[in-house]
Formats: structure tokens, C-alpha cells, sequence
């Protein structure tokens, strides 16, 4: 179909939840796409921090027809092997103890959530709890993950959200401690904030509120939906901090392009939570998608990805360290570790005008909260990936 035909057909069947860029996807291959006139684009995004491994990555789509072959779906009434190997995987790389696979993100953060107040619910009994989330958040769009959501933007024509959640200034412990009592059951926060802007947790900040969680047994979520997976230059982001996590979700890069999400719990709290008849999914963690966490898992062992993310990313700092050195007018910090970086731009240059002009340059990029443009490519990427991005950058800036 023509490209201006499958944008129009679009625009006049789905809702306008989105201002879509003006090209339609076709087909991908490593690190680039091309659009439905064979224009071809080097992806900075990665369907937003999915394709952990880029399009087409060796054994990923053979691991996937296989499964397409025995068995898609089977409900989650029966035992399958790509369940138990996938659940090894993600607990044994998490250290915690166990797993619920989800369709997305926002599920993904229901889970958590569930788990914690069914947690301090077994304490007590009571009904009464709270928990503290941050501002300038992002956990997701349905009604529960959208609560713990520091956004006023998102939330405000969708209230009354849930109840029971208070927000703390991100990276404040002190604002933290003021909102703590009694009642709080858990804190949820990203470990690197993404949507919000790409700011990392200060190392005395998230430790901080490891030792307050320790002390009055209050569970800490963190959300590395969009951290986790390698991207950090750690296969979780947690790790870079010497802490863990009692819960922690995760999906984006889970299964790599198929939607999947999953938390985790650690044993006190997989221990003291949800038992049948808690919570289910019909298509969580169904064979597919499970083939696919498995194969990620396999070929992140196999090709050592999160080193690669090591080895590549001082190099993407370095060069767009470099970019805001030649721009300084324009680009006011650079914010981020690993292959999660942000560069944000001084109010006179909107990152929109910025995202569209890489557009037609033959770069996809994004933006992110407080004019910030976002830097999230395939963990694949290599230095020569890296000069040509931010060549063309380097022309949107000129
Ligand atoms: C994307 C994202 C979510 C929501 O995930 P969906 O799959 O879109 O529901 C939640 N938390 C973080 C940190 C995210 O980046």
C-alpha cells in the first residue's frame, strides 16, 4: 500500500491517541528500518528501548517460528516449558525468587502493586495503606499504574484514580522521610528515570530509601521497565547501587519485540503475597512470548550484550559530550548511563523540531519529558552506529 494511503486509512479508523511521525515502518534489519518508499532510517529508538537486540538479531526469529510451530497459547491453567525456562531466566538474572509474566509495562506495575498491599494487608488486616511514588514519574496508562504516575498532565482528566498514593520529589530523601509512616506499605520509583527525562537515582537517594524500606518493612518497587535489560551497562539497573529491589518489573526489552512484562518478587515477598485466586492473565506468559524471553536471555548470555553495552557506551557519552560542547547555546546537559541517555535542550529549541528534522535525515529519535531528546537505541549498536547518529545531529544543531 502506498504510504500516504496507510497514514490517511490510519488516521481515519484509530483513535488519535497519537501524533505519529509521517512515515509507516516496513521492515527492519540490525540497527535500521525502511519505510513504505524504501527510504531507509538508522533507529536511535528501538520501537522505544524494545529492540534490545535490534530487528532480525541471529536466532531470535528462528527460536520464535519454532514455537509458532508446536504451540502458541495454552492458558495458564496448564504447565508449558518455555514458562519454566523463561521464569529461571528472569529470576536467576534478577536474584529474586519469583516471577509473573504480564502482556505490557502498565500490567506489569498493577502486579507490584497488588503484591504490595496484599503484603501488608496479611500484616494487618487493614485497608488503610499507602504508597509513596515520586514526581516526574511514568509507570504506565491504565488506572492503577497511572496513580503511581507523577504527571499532573496524564492524570488530571482520568481522576479520581486510585487512592492511597502520595508523591515524594525525586532523588529528595528527605521528601521521602516526611511521607512515611505507619500506613505506607510500599515506594515506587524507576531506578533511571526515563519518560521524566532520563535522571539516574542518586546512589545516596535510592540507598537511602533501601535502609528506610529495612527498617519499617516497607516493600521498594522499582520499575526498570525501561532501564532494565542491559541498558544501564548492567543487566539491571539496580545492580550499579549494590541493592536490591523487593519487587521489580520489567517488559520493553523483555521479549525484544514481543509483549511481554513480568515482576518479580523477592522470597519475603513472593512468601506473604498473592496465592490462586489473587490475580491471573489470560495471555501472560503464554508459550510465544515465553519462547522469546528464553531466546533473549540465551542470546544476551551468548553474545555478551551487556558488555558490549559496557564497552560502546563511554564512547556515545564521549560524542555527545562532544555535541554539547559545539552547541552550548542549544544543549544545556547531558543526563544518563549506558544506552539510556539524555540531552536537554535549552526552551528555544524544541525537541520536536529537533526529533523531525533527524526524521528527515534518516534518523529515529524521540523525546522525553522537559525538552529532552532521548537517546535509546538497540543495545547493538556499534561506534560507527554512534558517528552517524550523532553526525546528523550535529546538522539539525548547525
Ligand atoms: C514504558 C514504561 C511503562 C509502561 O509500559 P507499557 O508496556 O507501555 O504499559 C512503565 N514504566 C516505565 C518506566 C516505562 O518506561
Amino acid at each position: 500500500m502506498d504510504q500516504s494511503k496507510i497514514m490517511e486509512m490510519t488516521e481515519q479508523y484509530v483513535q488519535h491517541t497519537y501524533n505519529r511521525f509521517p512515515i509507516s515502518i516496513d521492515r527492519g534489519d540490525g540497527v535500521r528500518v525502511w519505510d513504505s518508499e524504501g527510504k531507509e532510517y538508522l533507529d536511535f529508538m528501538a520501537g522505544i528501548a524494545v529492540y534490545a537486540l535490534g530487528y532480525h538479531f541471529p536466532g531470535y526469529d528462528e527460536a520464535l517460528k519454532a514455537q509458532i510451530d508446536k504451540v502458541l497459547h495454552t492458558s495458564n491453567l496448564y504447565y508449558h516449558e518455555p514458562l519454566a525456562l523463561a521464569a529461571r531466566d528472569v529470576v536467576t538474572s534478577t536474584g529474586l525468587s519469583k516471577v509473573f509474566f504480564t502482556n505490557s509495562g502498565a500490567e506489569a506495575i498493577e502486579g507490584a502493586i497488588k503484591s504490595a498491599r496484599k503484603y501488608a494487608w496479611l500484616k494487618d488486616g487493614k485497608n488503610d495503606h499507602e504508597i509513596i511514588a515520586m514526581q516526574g514519574s511514568f509507570h504506565g496508562r491504565s488506572v492503577g499504574a497511572l496513580s503511581v504516575t507523577g504527571n499532573a498532565h496524564y492524570q488530571d482528566p482520568f481522576k479520581p484514580l486510585m487512592g492511597g498514593v502520595v508523591f515524594a520529589e525525586y532523588n529528595d530523601l528527605e521528601s521521602v522521610m516526611a511521607l512515611v509512616n505507619d500506613r505506607t506499605c510500599a515506594i515506587i520509583m524507576e531506578t533511571i528515570q526515563g519518560e521524566g527525562g532520563i535522571y539516574p537515582a542518586d546512589p545516596e537517594f535510592i540507598r537511602g530509601i533501601r535502609k528506610i524500606c529495612d527498617e519499617k518493612d516497607i516493600l521498594l518497587i522499582l520499575d526498570e521497565i525501561q532501564c532494565g535489560m542491559g541498558r544501564s551497562g548492567r543487566m539491571w539497573a539496580y545492580e550499579e547501587y549494590g541493592i536490591e529491589p523487593d519487587i521489580v518489573t520489567c517488559a520493553k526489552a523483555l521479549g525484544c519485540g514481543v509483549p511481554v512484562g513480568a515482576f518479580v518478587l523477592n522470597e519475603k515477598t513472593a512468601k506473604n503475597s498473592m496465592v490462586p485466586g489473587d490475580h491471573g492473565t489470560t495471555y501472560g506468559g503464554n508459550p510465544f512470548v515465553c519462547a522469546a524471553v528464553h531466546e533473549v536471555f540465551e542470546l544476551f548470555k551468548k553474545h555478551e550484550i551487556v558488555k558490549h553495552v559496557e564497552r560502546v557506551a563511554p564512547y556515545l557519552t564521549e560524542k555527545l559530550d562532544a555535541l554539547k560542547a559545539s552547541h552550548p547555546d542549544k544543549i544545556r546537559e547531558r543526563r544518563g548511563r549506558g544506552l539510556i541517555q539524555g540531552l536537554e535542550l535549552a526552551p528555544e529549541v524544541p525537541v520536536g523540531d529537533v526529533t523531525k528534522k533527524a526524521l528527515a535525515k534518516g534518523l529515529l529519535i524521540i523525546s522525553a519529558s522537559g525538552n529532552v531528546l532521548r537517546f535509546v537505541p538497540p543495545l547493538i549498536v556499534t561506534e560507527e552506529d554512534i558517528d552517524c547518529a550523532c553526525a546528523i545531529l550535529e546538522d539539525c544543531f548547525s
